[in-house]
């Protein structure tokens, strides 16, 4: 008989981009407005997730949910949507993901009716052992509905043998390894939860004595609600109407915040483990112009992901900053683009030259990270043809070498430009007169530590060491995958 499991290729439900998403999630307890709230709590996260939303409500002994591909905005806006979300408990999502083949029925929360009651679940990050797991769930007779890693969760905790919805959970995620913040409703509990190792964020808020649980602290401003604190590493965080309860279940690890999030994927208004993501953005784009200073007459952000390291930058370098290349902002991020052909023209619906600061200039352009390099090869190009006499290309973050597995969306590590090029190499390729990265203790050093190694294990940083804090479990089990996994696994081991 054919193995009907998860195979490498269209069969492997996890053997496409919606393994690494980047995602948002909302949760409040104990306010007559949930759904509203969660929606303008989702729409102030909406940068960590254009491709679909969605929002389950707990009312009057039903769950209530809403689903949508897209933007917040448009699908959540309604009062008709809002109307039939009723309830005082509600989590949310946004989720983003490369692959154009989406489908409604991969959107979360996701939803389900145990044996205990109805459970809605919605997670930010990505889980390294789902296809392991998922492999032997669907050996003893589980059946998926969507090619989510997070439907694991589900399928663990209706399976557990623990009586107590709390229990069960506890013991889902002590099965689990990967990057998680996760955000759980059931008809009594709002529940959050961070992975031991911390790697995506998660905060805890209050709305006039509603508890709040999101990815950022903006989703709490745009409600005028408090931040409490955030979620720990490792730490469940039950919200009833006894209040808060905190469990610490997992053995006591290292933690390793994804520095990624400061780099480029969290919101500059944010404050994430007690750091401002805009000064840390700044204070990277200083130590950038100490080590790679060169003689130019204006600093010029790649909008917007490159402003604040710019003004950094320009502020320790005494060069003037210029806004000199402005955005569309009707277009989403570049990489939502998904082939190749619509992604260079994505460049230039994006961009376009503000001549009169690059005319004759040596010009400083300053960006947050070199992914393909099509971003960096478009906008040099651009610069040159209004004029510029000089092209310097600097980077807010070291090379990126290595794949993310825990959430960040990145592309195989053979498509990284970084794999395959030095930085001479890298230089032509974008033919810029210079290019230079910060380099990784300067990384450190602009968040406040002597160097890496003084630091510890402190942040992930996967994407630029190759150093995988986390076990890549499904790696291992993919027998014929891409270079890239070969190559992963010859460095694990
Ligand atoms: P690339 O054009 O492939 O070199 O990508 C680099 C550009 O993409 C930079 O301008 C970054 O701001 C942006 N970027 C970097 N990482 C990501 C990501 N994970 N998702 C979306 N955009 C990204």
């Amino acid at each position: 008989m054919d193995d009907l499991r998860p195979q490498p290729g269209p069969m492997n439900p996890y053997d496409d981009d919606h393994l690494r998403e980047e995602c948002g999630i909302f949760g409040i307890f104990g306010n007559p407005d949930a759904a509203a709230n969660t929606v303008l709590g989702l729409h102030a996260l909406q940068h960590r997730g254009q491709e679909a939303a969605g929002v389950v409500t707990f009312h009057d002994g039903r769950f209530n949910g809403h689903r949508a591909l897209g933007h917040v905005a448009p699908n959540f806006s309604s009062e008709k949507v809002i109307r039939d979300l009723p309830g005082d408990a509600a989590i949310g999502h946004v989720r983003y993901s490369t692959s154009g083949d989406t489908l409604l029925r991969n959107v979360q929360p996701i939803y389900a009716d145990l044996t205990f009651g109805g459970f809605a679940v919605a997670h930010n990050g990505n889980l390294t052992n789902a296809l392991t797991l998922r492999n032997q769930l669907v050996d003893r007779g589980a059946i998926f509905q969507s090619t989510m890693d997070t439907e694991v969760i589900t399928h663990l905790v209706a399976l557990s043998q623990k009586t107590q919805m709390v229990d069960r959970l506890i013991d889902a995620l002590l099965q689990i390894e990967g990057a998680y913040s996760l955000v759980a409703l059931t008809a009594k509990k709002l529940i959050g939860v961070r992975d031991p190792y911390g790697v995506r964020p998660l905060v805890l808020g209050n709305l006039k004595g509603a508890p709040i649980l999101a990815s950022e602290t903006c989703a709490l401003d745009i409600l005028g609600a408090d931040y409490v604190r955030d979620v720990e590493p490792g730490e469940v965080l039950v919200i009833d109407n006894e209040g808060i309860h905190s469990y610490m279940p997992f053995p006591r690890t290292q933690k390793r915040f994804c520095i990624f999030e400061y780099i480029y994927f969290a919101r500059p208004d944010s404050v994430v483990e007690g750091h401002s993501v805009y000064n840390a953005r700044k204070r990277i784009g200083a130590v950038l112009a100490e080590e790679s200073g060169v003689a130019a007459d204006v600093v010029i952000p790649v909008p917007d992901s490159g402003v604040p390291a710019a003004i950094g930058y320009a502020q320790a370098s005494g060069v003037p900053f210029e806004l000199g290349i402005i955005r569309n902002h009707y277009i989403g991020r570049t990489f939502i683009e998904p082939t190749d052909k619509i992604r260079h023209f994505g460049v230039k619906l994006k961009h376009n030259a503000n001549r009169v600061h690059i005319e004759g200039k040596r010009v400083i352009l300053v960006d947050d990270s070199i992914v393909r390099g099509t971003t960096s090869t478009k906008i040099v190009e651009m610069v040159r043809e209004a004029g510029a006499a000089e092209v310097h290309m600097r980077i807010a973050s070291p090379p990126t070498t290595h794949s993310c597995f825990y959430g960040i969306d990145t592309p195989e590590r053979s498509k990284l430009l970084a794999a395959t090029h030095d930085i001479e190499q890298m230089r032509q390729f974008i033919k810029a007169d210079s290019l230079a990265f910060i380099s990784i203790d300067g990384l450190y050093r602009a968040m406040g530590h002597a160097d890496r190694m003084q630091a510890g294990a402190r942040y992930c940083d996967a994407c630029f060491s190759g150093e995988y804090p986390i076990k890549l479990t499904d790696e291992t089990v993919r027998p014929a995958r891409s270079a890239r996994q070969l190559s992963l696994l010859a460095e694990l081991t």
